[in-house]
């Protein structure tokens, strides 16, 4: 049954989502789905300066990437919609004005050059300014609470450009919690009085996020630890408008893997990792940033890694499946501390996962691959190599590089190798050993060893002597699986024609 939990996602769209933001994404899913609850998502695009035609769509695509699905949201399921703001427009005024009418808001009229003259004031006497009930009751700041009634009235209506700033209370002490940091005490004279509305009809995320929060009766709010002195303002505009207030949890930030700090793009950028989901193309630069998605990331292992970024079970199990991440979840074990990023972790996070898919899944995801390059082998023969190179690849990017030798003769060989290797009387050696094979009739991995190897143990010679030039012969270098499953699974003819070669080239 559905429970009353109510949680959202809800991004501005300004570009594409940090991997942050996945991560508040996928705590605030599993945080629904483990109280039976509703992940929604919003929207808050107010802010048009900042606005990015794209970024919608790039975050949907995202969490669908990630398998971390919405029930409500634009488009989908809207029962408190719209679920965009800038389509909720003309409802935040109404509530702009229940505050100036109860007394907890004002409109303030400073220009920009007014407002920069304060602040050098205040800078020039060592001083921060805030504004506040420090100087919005006198001074020279142009507001409600100072000018008569009229001449407000009359600046609006001659269109005078105006803001609606919250009046943050003067001495007192508000307690607040935080499901993950505890409780939380602020002396509200350090709040400064926030604007909420803006002159050209728009409410900036504080007013807007509030208000959307309690129509969409949303019962906790999961976001990152940025937002964190925003809750004060927001716990006291609950109070302001006399409703109840959510459940507040503030998640880590996500750190630079070396050095301090949050985790930037220019991180990925210098030590060569995304810090998106999905690539990323910028719609006026042109600029493609990389995804871990085109980077080869299977999402189960991307959710699994991005689930310890703060939480972790209690236990010594790291692969959770996304049921398992649900069943464990709990907000409680949300640690306060940023969380480091390891993009060595991530990726054995990936080699993992690897280990678990059957043969047959990643010989589809191989196959499209072999394609590009020109070669169609039978499905049965690449699942043969799939099964035996999976083991060492951490991406399907790399099934290639490990097995190119199983569909191909090689082209060159590894210099180094076939100088230590490829000796006086290796091409005779290699040219009595084509004559032994040639007379192999059972060609199965095991009976090639065994004949081969008795052989080698006939001539009484070392078996590097023999098994060295032959792999280099058929890998082109000394790398790759059981020798014997090689020349079982590419065939007498094929085996013959690269020790041929390799007599040739070496
Ligand atoms: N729009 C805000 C953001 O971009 C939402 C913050 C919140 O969750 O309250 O992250």
């Amino acid at each position: 049954m559905e429970s009353n939990v109510r949680v959202r996602f809800a991004p501005s769209p300004t570009g594409p989502l940090h991997i942050g933001g996945v991560r508040t994404a996928l705590y605030n899913y599993l945080f629904a789905k483990k109280n039976n609850g509703t992940f929604v998502l919003r929207i808050e695009d107010t802010d048009q300066t900042r606005y990015v035609a794209n970024a919608e769509q790039y975050i949907i695509d995202a969490l669908k990437w990630c398998n971390i699905p919405f029930d409500e949201g634009p488009n989908t399921n809207e029962k408190f919609g719209p679920y965009r703001q800038s389509e909720r427009k003309e409802l935040y005024k109404k509530y702009a004005d229940i505050l100036i009418n109860s007394g907890w808001a004002y409109y303030a009229f400073d220009t920009a050059e007014q407002l920069d003259a304060h602040r050098k004031g205040y800078e020039a006497e060592g001083k921060t300014f805030i504004y506040n009930w420090h100087n919005r009751n006198g001074g020279n700041l142009v507001n409600s609470l100072v000018l008569p009634k009229e001449e407000v009235e009359a600046k609006i209506n001659t269109g005078e450009n105006y803001v609606i700033r919250f009046k943050s209370p003067q001495d007192e002490t508000l307690l607040m919690e935080d499901e993950i940091r505890g409780n939380i005490k602020i002396d509200t004279n350090t709040l400064d009085d926030k604007i909420l509305f803006k002159g050209d009809g728009m409410p900036t995320y504080h007013l807007a996020n509030i208000v959307d929060d309690h129509l969409m009766k949303i019962t906790h709010v999961i976001r990152g630890e940025e937002w964190l002195p925003s809750m004060p303002l927001h716990v006291l505009l609950y109070k302001a408008f006399g409703w109840d207030a959510p459940k507040f949890a503030h998640l880590p930030l996500i750190l630079k893997p070396v050095g301090k700090g949050k985790l930037s793009k220019r991180d990925g950028d210098k030590l060569g990792f995304p810090v998106f989901p999905l690539e990323y193309t910028n719609e006026v630069s042109g600029d493609i940033s990389r995804g871990y998605k085109e980077d080869g990331y299977f999402s189960d292992a991307f959710i699994n890694m991005l689930a310890f970024l703060g939480w972790n079970p209690g236990t010594e199990q790291e692969i959770f499946s996304l049921e398992e991440l649900i069943h464990s979840f709990d907000l409680k074990r949300v640690s306060k501390s940023g969380a480091k990023f390891s993009p060595d972790k991530t990726k054995w996070f990936n080699q993992q996962y690897m280990q678990t898919k059957s043969d047959d899944e990643l010989t589809e995801l191989f196959l499209p691959i072999l394609a590009e390059k020109g070669i169609t082998k039978d499905k049965k023969f690449v699942l043969k190599v799939v099964s035996s190179i999976k083991e060492r690849a951490v991406f399907v990017n790399d099934f290639w590089d490990l097995s190119n030798f199983f569909f191909s003769t090689p082209k060159e060989y590894d210099a180094k190798a076939s100088k230590k290797n490829w000796k006086e009387g290796t091409a005779e050696l290699m040219k009595e050993l084509i004559d032994v094979i040639n007379k192999i009739e059972d060609f199965s991995s095991e009976n090639t060893e065994k004949e081969i190897k008795e052989w080698i143990t006939a001539k009484e010679i070392g078996f590097g002597k023999v098994m060295q030039p032959l792999r280099l012969s058929l890998v082109g270098k000394l790398a790759g699986p059981h020798l014997f499953d090689i020349i079982a699974m590419i065939g007498k003819q094929e085996t013959i024609i690269r020790l041929e070669n390799a007599i040739e080239k070496l």
